[in-house]
Order: C-alpha cells, then sequence, then structure tokens
C-alpha cells in the first residue's frame, strides 16, 4: 500500500500515522520526492482501513499494490477449489448444475420436481424455504416445513438440496442441508457471514443486486477468514439502467472472478434474466465463458408457481436444455 502524503505534513500528525500504522504489524519505507512525501507499507495491509487513512488532514492520496482480501485469493493459492456437496462436485474441472423451483410449495411439487430434474441430468436440487420478497404480502416460503419437504425429495430421489438462509437463528433447521445459499440480499449481511464462517457445510454465495466483484470477494473473505473454505461465488444479475429484462448478466464476471479468485463460479440464469425463453442461451453463454456451474429455476408449471413464474423453465426445457449444456461442456474440455 502506498501513501502520498501532503506538502510539508504537520509532523505531529505524521507520527501519530506512523506510530498507528507499526502498531499494526506494518514496517513503513518513506521516500522523500522533490515534491511529496511517499510512505510504503509492507506487512499484511489488508487490516488497514485505507478510507480512514484517506480522511487525515496530512493524506494527498491512498493507493493499494495487493487486493484486500487474503483468503479468496488466487495470488495466495492457485490451484482451483473443489468443493464437494452429498457427493456433486464443483470447481477444478468438475461442473456442477443445480435445478428446481424457487420456492417449495407443497411435499407433491418439490418431490415430483425433483424426480424430473433427476431425470434430466441435474446434480442437485435447489428450492427456498425462507423466501427473501419485495413484498411482505407475497408469499414468505414455508420456511421449517419446507426444508422438511425438501429433505424428503432428498431422501426419495438421493439428490443433495441447496437452499437459502435468510438468518442466523435458522441455522439449526439447516442441519441436513448440503449447500446453505446466501441471497443477494443478504451478501453484506456481515453477521450472517460471519457465522457461517464457522460451519462446516459449503455457502453457495450470490453476487448483491448492486455490489462491485470486489465487494463481492470481500463478502467471501467474511466467511473464509473464519474458518470455511468451501464458498462458493454465483453472479446472478446485477441492477442496470436496463428495463428489457430483469436484471443484467454480468458474464465477464466468470473470467474476472476466476483470475482473481481460485474459487467455483457459477451462474443464475434465471434471476439475471427473469424470462424464461432466454434461461437457455444465456445458460449455454455462462458455460461457453467458463461457468464451473448452474442454477436453473425449473417449475412443472411456472404459470401457477408462488413465485418466480416467469423466469422459470419446465422440466421438458430443461432437459432439453441439457442435453445442449452437455457437448458444450465436452468441447470447452477439449479447448482448455
Ligand atoms: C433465489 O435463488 O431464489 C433468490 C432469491 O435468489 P437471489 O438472492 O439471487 O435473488
Ligand atoms: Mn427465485
Amino acid at each position: 500500500m502506498i501513501i502520498s502524503l501532503k506538502m510539508n505534513p504537520d509532523t505531529e500528525q505524521l507520527e501519530n500515522l506512523k506510530t498507528w500504522l507499526t502498531n499494526m504489524g506494518l514496517e513503513i519505507h518513506m521516500s522523500q520526492g522533490t515534491r511529496s512525501l511517499v510512505m510504503g507499507l509492507i506487512g499484511d495491509t489488508t487490516v488497514v482501513d485505507t478510507d480512514l487513512i484517506l480522511a487525515l488532514d496530512i493524506v494527498e492520496d491512498v493507493k493499494r499494490i495487493q487486493e484486500p482480501y487474503k483468503n479468496a485469493n488466487r495470488k495466495f493459492h492457485p490451484d482451483d477449489t473443489v468443493i464437494t456437496a452429498g457427493g456433486a462436485t464443483i470447481g477444478g474441472g468438475h461442473f456442477m448444475l443445480i435445478a428446481g423451483p424457487c420456492s417449495v410449495e407443497s411435499r407433491e411439487q418439490i418431490c415430483g420436481i425433483a424426480q424430473e430434474v433427476k431425470a434430466a441430468g441435474a446434480h442437485m436440487m435447489r428450492g427456498g424455504a425462507f423466501k427473501p420478497r419485495s413484498s411482505p404480502y407475497a408469499f414468505q416460503g414455508l420456511r421449517g416445513e419446507g426444508i422438511s419437504f425438501l429433505l424428503e425429495a432428498k431422501r426419495e430421489t438421493g439428490l443433495p438440496i441447496v437452499t437459502e438462509i435468510m438468518d442466523v437463528s435458522q441455522l439449526p433447521l439447516f442441519e441436513e442441508v448440503d449447500i446453505i445459499q446466501v441471497g443477494a440480499r443478504n451478501m453484506q449481511n456481515f453477521e450472517l457471514l460471519k457465522e457461517l464462517g464457522s460451519v462446516n457445510k459449503p455457502i453457495l454465495l450470490k453476487r448483491g443486486l448492486a455490489n462491485t466483484l470486489e465487494e463481492f470477494l470481500m463478502s467471501a473473505e467474511y466467511i473464509m477468514s473464519g474458518g470455511n473454505s468451501k464458498v462458493i461465488l454465483c453472479e446472478r444479475g446485477i441492477r442496470t439502467f436496463e428495463t428489457a429484462t430483469r436484471n443484467t448478466l454480468d458474464l465477464s464476471a466468470i473470467p474476472v472472478l476466476k483470475e482473481l479468485s481460485h474459487l467455483p463460479v457459477m451462474i443464475d440464469p434465471s434471476h439475471a434474466i427473469g424470462i424464461a425463453r432466454h434461461v437457455a442461451p444465456m445458460s449455454l453463454a455462462a458455460v461457453a465463458a467458463g461457468a464451473d456451474g448452474l442454477i436453473i429455476e425449473v417449475h412443472h408449471n411456472p404459470a401457477a408457481a408462488l413465485c418466480d413464474g416467469p423466469q422459470s423453465i419446465t422440466p421438458a426445457a430443461f432437459a432439453s436444455l441439457v442435453s445442449r449444456i452437455n457437448p458444450l461442456l465436452q468441447l470447452r474440455a477439449e479447448f482448455q
């Protein structure tokens, strides 16, 4: 990290800054230029709050040379992280396909869809029991009962399950859940992330609607710094000025995240585009761009779905999509 100081800095303030930084275990190298004074910091600068330094009267500018995340950084972990959950694997060349309805609506609904997506080739099943809805009057999910229906579907089909947690207090209900999802709206719920840092289960972390990739990786860092290194990053569309689609799928997140981090990167084309008939092309584009997995909303009767019907594809459309994903994955493997 480099701190450029203003001309003729107040000596007392400068000494205070130096003491503060040295107490954080950092080594300071001063260089005096003709018109400026520059401090070079050596050591673990992830602990330094750049905004705090920038607010000091004597400071002109602060620049990080190294990223503020350590555990998620590929520099310190060159190999891809491979994560296994209930027998399904993602990362390091393993592709994970997750499918299922937006929300669990009944035992029959989730068990029926689970059978169909399994037959089509899904490795895991999704279904929300706790639903973060924009309206308090919309269906909020079956909550604990929803989790028990998911577990029944898991027992019937053998498919491992992923479902969303919204609050730390719900954690005891997630004992038999294979992957815990943190939704876009909770990407910066830091207390929840910290708690998940001590859970021995993979976390599917979705990118916030308006968060940068660095903020996304810092949220992964919250979980990882607590001791849980099993984080799957999921891009699910961000808010832009475009209104023709629900969100804008940021496919560029795939190569960028995979370069910056060793964590697996998954794409959710359903929440990104929000239009069922466009889910297939975006899924294929994500595979072509190098995604390690896809999470797709599938409903047996999208028109009657209690949540996200317009973006849900039918089991038949999902089966047809899988038959196009597989040859593309083979082709991709040949080019890598
Ligand atoms: C979901 O997966 O059902 C969901 C609510 O996703 P997101 O957090 O990406 O909106
Ligand atoms: Mn949904």
